[in-house]
């Protein structure tokens, strides 16, 4: 449940008839990590401390220099020399102390990536080098972890959400023909990063709120020509990953508010009362009454397959057992 903190913090996105207060809540109980603190993560790490994801993993083993500042927008000047990890998690939680930051102020390697990755529902790849990306990349593909991938270098940069299916990071490394990852080394324009990341932590709360991300393609973005161009990825056959069909189950769950049974017209499904006996004797407005503290209990007689449709007297306890039902795993719930 959210209080009335939550509301108010949450309002803009609350009013999203594609987010919902489902998604919100759902944000609350979610684990992301961010590998790298640097340019992309400054800007990621705002925007999902600001929406409120309830656990944020940082990893990143470096400290602030100076020659971070025009990117890394996360830092002041007054915290040179600082960890990252340390000065990330003060400012986020300065932004938002409903939020809880984990700091992991280790490099990514064969040591500890499996550990990281397991502990967190999704994952975003804010490093700049290739060793970490294709170890996040195996571990999610071996895994089946959403990894959010962003690179940039110069003026232009690259985007990709892969989650184990179709294709992978491997697949399509060599074909985009990039040696170097290393700002300090080449260059890069600063709010280009802010671009990409923007575009991670929107991939992120659209993970969060069941939308489909963007998957099987590459985003170039040229921060000169400010064009965009998308390339259809397909998996490497040499892959060392088997990459099988994606199930739809996965990309599709279907829980909404109704604004009345009459709007399913004739279509078959199970309403349920989730008042207590007393209110529904009181005021019945049809289908079976199972009160919200026994419904966990009872979600083994419901056929999957069925539309379920919720309803109380406010709609407070209809969406709790909503989300109820969607955390359990059915995908056609709806609330009134
Ligand atoms: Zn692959």
């Amino acid at each position: 449940m959210l209080n009335e903190d939550e509301l108010t913090r949450y309002h803009s996105h609350l009013m999203l008839d594609w987010f919902s207060y489902i998604t919100q809540t759902r944000l609350k109980r979610a684990k992301v990590l961010c590998v790298g603190a640097g340019g992309l993560g400054s800007l990621l790490l705002l925007y999902l401390a600001a929406a409120g994801i309830g656990e944020i993993g940082i990893a990143d083993p470096d400290t602030i220099s100076l020659s971070n500042l025009t990117r890394q927008i996360l830092y002041q000047t007054s915290q040179l020399q600082q960890s990252k990890v340390q000065a990330a998690k003060e400012r986020l939680e300065q932004l938002n102390p409903l939020i809880n930051v984990k700091t992991y102020p280790e490099k990514i390697d064969n040591s500890n990536v499996e550990r990281l990755i397991m502990s967190h529902d999704v994952i975003v790849d804010c490093s700049d080098n290739f060793e970490t990306k294709l170890l996040l990349n195996d571990v999610c593909a071996s895994k089946k972890k959403l990894l959010v991938m962003a690179s940039a270098l110069q003026h232009k940069g690259h985007f990709a959400v892969f989650d184990g299916y179709h294709v992978c990071y491997r697949c399509i490394f060599e074909q985009l023909n990039i040696t170097h990852t290393s700002c300090h080394e080449n260059g890069i324009i600063s709010p280009l990063l802010g671009i990409l990341s923007s575009l991670q932590a929107l991939e992120v709360l659209k993970f969060y709120a069941g939308k489909d991300n963007i998957r099987d393609c590459l985003i170039e973005y040229d921060a000169m020509a400010l064009e965009q161009k998308h390339f259809k990825l397909s998996a490497n056959p040499k892959c060392r990953f088997s990459h099988p069909s994606r199930p739809a189950a996965s990309i599709h769950i279907n829980y909404k508010r109704l604004a009345s049974l009459e709007s399913l017209g004739d279509k078959n499904y199970l309403l349920i009362d989730v008042r207590s006996e007393r209110e529904h004797q009181h005021d019945n407005r049809g289908g079976v009454c199972i009160p919200l503290s026994s419904l966990k209990a009872k979600l083994e007689t419901f056929s999957r397959a069925q539309m379920i449709v919720l309803y109380c007297s406010s709609g407070k306890r209809s969406l709790v057992g909503c989300e109820m039902l969607v955390d359990e795993g059915f995908t056609n719930v709806f609330w009134l």
